[in-house]
């Protein structure tokens, strides 16, 4: 039998004939994935000279760069990729000895866009590769046609600390990641028990997730609204009381400060559009700060609903939002908050902590609190814009007092809203709830 040996080989060799420069280097390579594209930005002590041909004939499909007289000054240990369709970067032995040959390992074939851009602001020589598709781990262009279908909101429920991390230890040795854990999952049964609200869990069980990766995790998933649920601890046993935290302006600072030394990132801002370099810096600043100034306002109002909720079932550490100059509270897409229950260095608080009765009543109110939110701020293209939320289809086992609880209204506030002259309704029959006081 003939034995036939065949090798695809796919090889695609695109020279740019640029003076040579010797002794150039690779100071810095930066990745940014996006819903539409991954972005490997190499920073260069001068002007790049390099080719680069595809290697499509097995999976993980390889895009090799090579820099001739180029020495790479970054260590790609600590490379860690953030993109779905860019699995790793590497280097290999160079064509050319004094060069340096960079591979990335890819999980589709795609078609890169390689430029080399000149010294601007904070930066020197870059080449840019740009690698259409995907690299996120859900594209935003999926969900524009659920906008139109009236999506439900999503609310992005943080239970604070995890794993190694224990939060606070009451006196009784209660730990504060199990509380808030029972907290975040009661909340998330209740918003998934609402036809127009869905809960995202940044963690659904005992485990660790970093400061900074919490809200980029629910931006991530689109959410309308990020709650961080914590309880207090203090070194005297008196302190007691709920409070919530919004990000604060030094905060906001700081980040906005940071959003502009990343250029990419910002041009995912601007959605993709380049503005000429004189006027970038002031669009690129009036751009953060307004979306900033709206997640925080809308972030303030939301925490004073919720508050107003609180304040019906529990003692109050402050009656008005604070602000707070925390990590997890960091985003420019979203409204933030951050809830403390309660303080569970209080041997009466940690009791009433520790019981699920308390714990379902904190739910309740971090959740009447967040749909009156959304229904006096609807975000576009959801059911609370179309006031589709304030319709409910009875469902078995419901009556108007239970209906009443849960929309945060009264029995009598139903019945005259919908013309009722008793309290029985019947399973399928529609109501329209009336908005919250
Ligand atoms: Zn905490």
């Amino acid at each position: 039998m003939q034995r036939l040996i065949t090798v695809l080989f796919t090889l695609v060799l695109v020279c740019f004939a640029v003076p040579a420069a010797a002794d150039n280097t690779i100071e810095n390579i930066r990745m940014w994935p996006s819903p539409d594209r991954t972005r490997v930005v190499f920073d260069m002590g001068d002007e790049p000279v390099f080719s680069y041909f595809h290697l499509n004939q097995s999976h993980p499909y390889r895009l090799v760069v090579d820099f001739p007289d180029t020495k790479l000054n970054f260590n790609l240990d600590q490379f860690d990729s953030n993109s779905l369709l860019v699995k790793t970067i590497r280097t290999s032995t160079p064509k050319d000895t004094g060069g340096t040959r960079i591979v990335l390992e890819l999980d589709k074939i795609v078609e890169p866009q390689i430029q080399s851009l000149g010294p601007q602001e904070n930066y020197g020589h870059r080449l840019v590769v740009d690698l259409p598709g995907t690299s996120l781990e859900r594209d935003r262009s999926a969900l524009r046609a659920e906008d139109l279908q009236e999506r439900k909101v999503t609310v992005a429920i943080d239970a604070g600390h995890g794993g190694e991390d224990p939060g606070s230890i009451g006196p009784r040795g209660t730990y504060e990641k199990d509380v808030v854990l029972k907290i975040a999952r009661a909340l998330a049964s209740m918003i998934n028990s609402d036809p127009a609200m869905q809960a995202y869990l940044i963690r659904s069980d005992d485990y660790y997730v970093d400061l900074n990766e919490r809200p980029r995790k629910a931006e991530r998933v689109d959410a309308d609204l990020f709650v961080s649920i914590h309880a207090d601890a203090f070194v005297t046993p008196q302190p007691r009381g709920a409070s919530i935290w919004v990000l604060s302006n030094r905060r906001a600072s700081t980040e906005m400060g940071r959003l502009l030394e990343n250029k990419e990132r910002l041009s995912d801002v601007l959605a993709g559009v380049e503005p000429a370099a004189d006027e970038q810096e002031f669009l690129n600043e009036t751009l953060v700060s307004m979306s900033m100034d709206h997640a925080m306002l809308s972030g303030y109002e939301a925490a004073t609903e919720v508050l107003a909720e609180l304040k019906r079932i529990t003692k109050m550490h402050k009656t008005k939002p604070q602000h707070a100059s925390l990590a997890v509270l960091t985003s420019t897409a979203m409204p933030s908050m951050l809830v403390e229950t309660g303080f569970i260095s209080n041997p009466g608080e940690e009791q009433l902590l520790r019981s699920n009765q308390h714990q379902q009543k904190l739910a309740r109110a971090i959740y009447q609190g967040v749909r009156g939110f959304f229904m006096r701020r609807p975000p576009d293209g959801t059911m609370f814009a179309s006031n589709r939320a304030s319709r409910h289809v009875v469902k078995s086992g419901e009556s108007l007092s239970i209906l009443a609880q849960r929309y945060n209204t009264s029995v009598t506030a139903i019945k005259s809203r919908n013309k009722l002259s008793s309290s029985v309704i019947q399973v399928g029959q529609v109501l329209e709830i009336p908005s919250p006081e």
